[in-house]
């Protein structure tokens, strides 16, 4: 055990010897499309589950929010001066406070993914690569560089998680992925989170658009491209990540 001082307070640093890991049995292969709206979907072409992005985008938006508060305070107070030692104390703790809720959430929410794949044999998890999506995103600019941390983060996060299972993570190209319908074969850009196909002829719909994102890259990925009339999940489960943390800011 460790007492550590880190950002102006005093950190226990605990090791603790854990049993060892289930390793994945079986080669299911499964598919991650990433999100704003939701997080992640994952689904292994029979069943699905779709991660709500709400508390995270919350928590970013009010770590923001707060963190110019502080910035524009400071910035009234002299060098060196009481109040500005104290403003920076508080801000430091809020940071704290923030991002390790943050991280928390990140942890819970590759933590299920990574059981929900041990439990299903997954031993292959294909992800979407949204990169070339946001670079696209009218947006805040400031928004966008979260998100891109937070995908990021969080990508590191489930790769750990999973590689200690066995389970490989592979980046992919998503795209044409939640746009193509499984049915026709057409793409059509979509607005809401319901799948509509705009083939007049077909108009397929009824199935949540990032799960049918998650099934089109798995898809590509099994069978080099899109398969007309492919069989989609039947089942999803949704799972919205909750608040622990006292509502504190700061
Ligand atoms: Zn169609």
């Amino acid at each position: 055990m460790q007492l550590v001082w880190h950002r102006n307070q005093y950190w226990l640093h605990v090791t603790v010897e854990k049993p060892a890991l289930q390793k994945v049995r079986g080669d299911v292969t499964a598919a991650i499309d990433p999100g704003e709206v939701h997080t992640a979907t994952i689904t292994d072409g029979k069943e699905a589950l779709v991660v709500s992005g709400r508390l995270l985008r919350t928590l970013h938006r009010l770590r923001n929010k707060v963190l110019r508060k502080f910035q524009k305070a400071i910035s009234k107070t002299h060098k060196g001066s009481n109040r500005r030692r104290k403003l920076l104390a508080a801000k430091y703790r809020f940071l704290n406070n923030i991002e390790r809720r943050i991280e928390h959430t990140m942890h819970t929410i590759s933590a299920t993914v990574a059981r929900w794949c041990l439990v299903r044999n997954v031993k292959t998890v294909y992800i979407g690569n949204p990169d070339g999506v946001q670079k696209k995103d009218c947006g805040r600019k400031h928004n966008q560089r979260v998100s891109q941390w937070a995908f990021g983060k969080l990508r590191e996060l489930l790769e750990y998680k999973l590689k200690r299972h066995g389970i490989e993570l592979v980046p992919v190209d998503e795209r044409g992925t939640s746009g193509t319908c499984p049915v026709c074969g057409e793409y059509t850009k979509q607005t809401g989170r319901v799948y509509r196909c705009g083939n007049t002829s077909c108009g397929f719909t009824g199935i949540h658009r990032d799960v049918l994102g998650a099934s089109g890259i798995l898809d590509k990925c099994v069978n080099g491209g899109f398969t007309r009339g492919r069989k989609l999940p039947a089942a999803v489960d949704y799972l919205r990540p909750q608040v622990l943390a006292p509502k504190r800011a700061a």
